[in-house]
């Protein structure tokens, strides 16, 4: 039986370990494995970060989340490098499997949940079918793909800018369509984006198809004015989505109590779900910070609230 599982590990489910093993409860990291869910999670396909404290000159997100790992490694966290496949969290024994183990399950005396968020797309037609063949939601991945192209953007939030700054300095050139005229993105990443040389906007659009299918390669793409509804094709080597994320809560379904927007519900100030023993951090629980700075706050806590609830029932 362990004490504590830990699903996830960006920076709030590492964050939870390197608390829970310094309270020597050895905790067990399920880190993630598929592309989904990879191991360190979004910083690992994040450029610079800038505003994580303590690194004034920036780090990289790679970077940023082996000293993480390291940090948790140090204390004696266990890793095992897997997708959860099925949860049973509900009893005093919370029970987690993994495909490497077939059906004998993991036990805990207390789970946290530090699954984070994935990439939405705009699920307009042909999307699916040119993923990795044209269409991407990951510039520092695919980028270097694109050098001879021009490139789309879509998005107008931080990560849409962020994307754009870095395919600019390496694709022919880029275009952000965003679906109104005023980004969402933080002021200095938007006055970065409008400056830069090669980028353009085109605002009031959204995808309404991709075309290329046939040849499994993106050619061009339809966009929807979304005041007028009129459709213009326009010839595009790339299409970079950046519309934000969707929390990684499915496997938790009737486990835990979820908001009706995916979010794991905890209560208000904690990280309690409403299972008890069950504790939820980072993006998986959050739809209004998204740090990576607030996923490491509330992973800490989660870790806590673990040492307390089990010392509380040992007493
Ligand atoms: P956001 O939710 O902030 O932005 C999503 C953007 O995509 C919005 O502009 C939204 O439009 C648009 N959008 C959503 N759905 C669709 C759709 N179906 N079709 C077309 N457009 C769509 O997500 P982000 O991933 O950009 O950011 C998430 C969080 O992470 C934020 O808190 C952000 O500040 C943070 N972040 C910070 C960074 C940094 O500080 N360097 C870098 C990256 C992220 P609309 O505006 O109309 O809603």
């Amino acid at each position: 039986m362990r004490n504590v599982i830990i699903i996830g590990s960006g920076p709030a489910g590492l964050t939870a370990a390197i608390y829970a093993a310094r309270a020597n409860l050895k905790p067990i990291v399920i880190e993630g494995l598929n592309t989904d869910h990879q191991p360190g999670g979004q910083l690992m396909i994040t450029t610079e970060v800038e505003n994580y404290p303590g690194f004034p000159h920036g780090i990289t997100g790679p970077k940023l989340m082996e000293q993480f790992r390291a940090q948790a490694e140090r204390f004696g966290t266990e890793f095992l490098t897997e997708d959860v496949v099925k949860a049973e969290l509900k009893g005093d024994v919370k029970r987690v499997w993994v495909e490497s183990k077939g059906d004998v399950a993991i036990e805990g005396k207390t789970a946290i949940i530090s699954t984070g968020a994935v990439a939405k797309y705009t699920n307009a037609k042909g999307e699916k079918e040119l993923q990795n063949y044209g269409v991407s939601a990951c510039a520092t991945c695919d980028g270097s793909l694109f050098r001879e192209e021009h490139v789309m953007v879509i998005g107008g939030g931080d990560t849409a800018m962020e994307e754009a700054l870095y395919l600019a300095n390496i694709v022919k050139s880029v275009t952000v369509v965003h679906r109104r005229e005023s980004l969402r993105a933080s002021k200095i990443m938007q006055d970065r984006a409008f400056k830069h040389p090669n980028i353009k906007f085109l605002w009031n659009k959204t995808i309404h198809e991709y075309l290329g299918v046939e040849d499994k390669r993106l050619r061009a793409v339809k966009l929807e004015d979304t005041r007028t509804g009129e459709i213009t094709e326009v010839p595009i080597g790339g299409v970079f989505v950046a519309i934000g994320h969707t929390p990684a809560s499915q496997i938790f379904m009737g486990q835990v109590d979820i908001h009706d927007n995916g979010y794991i519900k905890t209560v208000p100030g904690t990280a309690q779900t409403s299972v008890q023993g069950v504790f939820a951090c980072g993006d998986v629980q959050d739809h209004v910070y998204r740090q990576a700075i607030t996923a490491a706050g509330t992973g800490c806590m989660a870790a806590i609230e673990a040492e307390r609830y089990i010392s509380a029932r040992e007493a």
